[in-house]
């Protein structure tokens, strides 16, 4: 069924107009368009502080012309025209070069919004050469006054698509626009009083009062809660229904977990057995593992491996980074030990391999002799073919979309069972939001025998002079024969570290450079407490290679302290490194801080993590720092972040895949809706899995996934 939704917007607004849509706003449907929603609305009265305009700022005002007055300019040729408008209270003048037919609209009297830029021009506020649309003259005082009330909406604009056009364009649209299916079946929208969907449409872009936006919205961000709700959950559905191999688990595993040389912990466990009982199901498992740093989720994991290989079936362990999959093979080579190591044969798989490298270890791939399978995004080319896929793990989530286990999945003839692995520990709404097709199990029990880590916030704002502190306790520990981190935010004076910048983090970060890898090594080699220390740099723009060697040196014990980006985030295990020193640690996020502490204090010897802050207290940027200074408790954390983030787009563009389309609902703060949409929309489905009483809400669901699609493909 087509519905008007997908109509292109160039068949309604004509080419041109589309086109500046598609260009600024990205929008290119007329489902595009109207779910552009108004960012709020204004009353008049609202606007019309004319004299409170900040200056550089996009505004929109709507106001009274009280005098047009042209002339000649004395400095060039041409003329100016300036005219003031008025609310009442204040007034302002908009310039217009060499545009004096204007003077024949803009006459004294006439009303209108504009649009512009607010500038200055010898101290006097000014909008040089606004959009503006005036009302009509000929209106009788009634409707000029009801005019005055109405809302306006004030949509996100862009310096080439103004808020007025966008309205104009929306007015256009519903216009022509005819009934729309309703996606919320009726009985829910009685019980909840909503409103239809097309009425919505109506009213969250033409208000006529204050309340109408309000129902609108209420029902827009329920219907958006319902329908991804209904899409995760349906997913989560066809996710099972094609059988997966049973998997038993045997000898194997019980000779590992015999010659372990620890105790699993109660949370270790607990998981593993859930996991047992996935494997052994015929419907494919889907489960995400979060568990601190540390707190042995990838033994959880090789376990898994352990009951898949038992069967002759092979596991793929996909690593975030070239650093990542090399410690992982090293970690289970060493932890399987010599003959298992030798009867599975782990292998690695990632783009840095040679020719020959490469073809030996796709062909131990294809023959199914390699049972355990490591690597990077490498492993989901077209070239790798398994013999008998039978367990994918994704380690760090984070890093890694939904298309990209989807791409891990369509290997194997049968699906595989799917874990996946994240320690950022995800707020309940979230793992609703994002892994809502997953089953959630959780580690909090830390192994025992586990340091503490200390953290304090070494605020440089009102104590400038602890630096050199900083610099003593980081010597000390080296004393002490332990190593330590030195973390920058950025790479030198030019480059940042892409990959890892993570730029919500950065609201309210203090403005200014930012400490570099570079310069701070060449302080530290260069001052006399560390006279002899081998000091090395580590961060994305050096090769693998080159990375891999030096995380080796380093894990060796023979580099001191490793200066370094974010690259050393996840998952890196150097039981020896005692101390971490973040530089302007407000440019992180509390997630990535809370990580890259954990890097510390993975042994028996207690970490030290000094957080540096040039911000001011007080400030969100210093909020972050302390906040993560304050607990350890990784799932705390993630609350406190979740309420630093003032947009609250906690989903990110990675982390949500093509899922970041949420417009209305917040996960911040719509917990609750999110939940009871979550219920609401598994019993429709309950009741009718194939959506034919609802055909609707079906064809919602397969635009979002058009929509994922597209967003997957346009990123490869
Ligand atoms: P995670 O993946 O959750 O960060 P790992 O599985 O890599 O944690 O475990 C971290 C370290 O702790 C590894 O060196 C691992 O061998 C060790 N470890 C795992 N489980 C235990 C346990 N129950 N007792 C002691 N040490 C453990
Ligand atoms: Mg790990």
């Amino acid at each position: 069924m087509d519905s008007p939704l997908d109509a292109k917007l160039a068949s309604v607004l004509g080419g041109r107009t589309a086109s500046a849509f598609e260009r600024g706003l990205g929008l290119t449907t007329v489902g595009d368009l109207l779910s552009h929603y108004p960012r709020r609305y204004a009353k008049r009265g609202e606007l019309t502080a004319l004299t409170e305009l900040p200056l550089d700022t996009n505004v929109t005002i709507v106001a009274e012309v009280v005098k047009a007055v042209s002339r000649s300019m004395q400095a060039r040729r041409g003329s100016i025209l300036e005219v003031t408008i008025s609310d009442g209270t204040g007034i302002l003048t908009l310039t217009f070069f060499n545009q004096k037919w204007r003077e024949n609209e803009l006459k004294p009297g006439v009303r209108g919004i504009f649009a512009g830029k607010v500038g200055a021009y010898r101290g006097n506020r000014q909008l040089a050469h606004p959009d503006y649309e005036l009302f009509d003259e000929d209106a009788d005082p009634a409707a000029v006054q009801k005019w005055a009330e109405l809302p306006i909406p004030i949509y996100p604009a862009t310096s080439t698509v103004a808020s007025w056009q966008i309205q104009k364009a929306v007015a256009i649209v519903l216009d022509s626009l005819g009934e729309l299916e309703d996606p919320i079946p009726q009985g829910l929208r009685t019980e909840r009083k909503l409103v239809s969907f097309r009425r919505a449409l109506d009213l969250v872009h033409r208000p006529t009062k204050d309340s109408d936006w309000g129902v609108a919205r209420a029902t827009l961000r329920f219907q958006e809660a319902f329908v991804l709700q209904a899409a995760l959950l349906r997913q989560r559905e066809r996710l099972r229904e094609t059988a997966a191999t049973s998997r038993e688990p045997g000898d194997l595993l019980a000779t590992f977990d015999a010659e372990l040389p620890f105790e699993l912990t109660g949370d270790q466990r607990a998981v593993g057995e859930e996991v047992s009982k996935d494997l052994a199901a015929e419907v494919p498992m889907n489960r995400l593992i979060q568990g601190e740093v540390g707190s042995g989720k990838t033994l959880v994991a090789l376990r898994a491996m352990l009951a898949v290989a038992e069967s002759g079936g092979q596991s793929a362990l996909l690593a975030p980074t070239e650093v990542l999959a090399h410690q992982h093979l090293r970690s289970i080579v060493r932890t399987l030990g010599p003959d298992r190591a030798a009867a599975l044969r782990p292998t690695i798989l990632t783009g840095q391999l040679t020719a020959a490298e490469r073809r030996k270890a796709l062909l131990a791939i294809v023959s199914g002799s390699a049972r355990i399978v490591v690597g990077t995004h490498a492993l989901l080319g077209d070239a790798v073919t398994f013999f008998d896929l039978g367990l994918v793990v994704v380690d760090e989530q984070h890093r890694f979309g939904v298309e990209q286990r989807e791409a891990l999945r369509v290997k194997a003839e049968r699906p595989p069972h799917v874990l996946v692995l994240t320690a950022t520990p995800i707020p309940r709404t979230v793992a609703m939001t994002v892994f809502g097709d997953l089953d959630v199990s959780t580690i909090r029990e830390l192994p025992a025998g586990r340091q503490p880590i200390t953290s304090h916030v070494v605020p440089l704002a009102e104590r400038p002079g602890w630096m050199g502190r900083v610099w003593e306790r980081l010597s000390e520990e080296l004393e002490k024969g332990h190593q330590g981190f030195v973390v920058c935010p950025a790479i030198d004076s030019t480059h940042s570290e892409p990959a890892d910048a993570e730029p919500d983090a950065l609201e309210g970060a203090a403005s200014g450079r930012a400490a570099t890898v570079t310069e701070t090594l060449a302080a530290l080699r260069a001052d006399p407490l560390f006279a002899g220390r081998r000091i090395e740099v580590l961060h994305g723009r050096l090769s693998s290679d080159d990375k891999d060697s030096l995380m080796r040196a380093f894990a060796a014990g023979d580099i001191d302290v490793l200066v370094s980006t974010t690259v050393i985030e996840v998952g890196v295990d150097v039981p020896n490194a005692s101390a971490m020193v973040v530089l302007d640690a407000d440019r992180f996020g509390v997630s990535q801080l809370h990580q890259l502490r954990g890097r510390v204090g993975r042994g028996s010897v207690p970490g030290l993590c000094l957080l540096v802050t040039g911000a001011e207290e007080g400030s969100v940027a210093r909020e972050r720092v302390e906040a993560v200074a304050s607990t350890l408790d990784g799932f705390e954390l993630a609350g406190k972040d979740l309420e630093l983030r003032q947009e609250g787009d906690v989903l990110g563009s990675t982390q949500s895949g093509g899922r970041s389309s949420l417009r209305l609902v917040r996960v911040t703060r719509d917990g609750d809706l999110i939940a009871e949409a979550r219920e609401l929309a598994a019993g429709v489905l309950a009741a009718d899995p194939r959506l034919d009483q609802h055909p609707a809400l079906r064809d919602a669901l397969d635009r979002r996934l058009d929509a994922e699609a597209e967003a997957y493909l346009a990123k490869n």
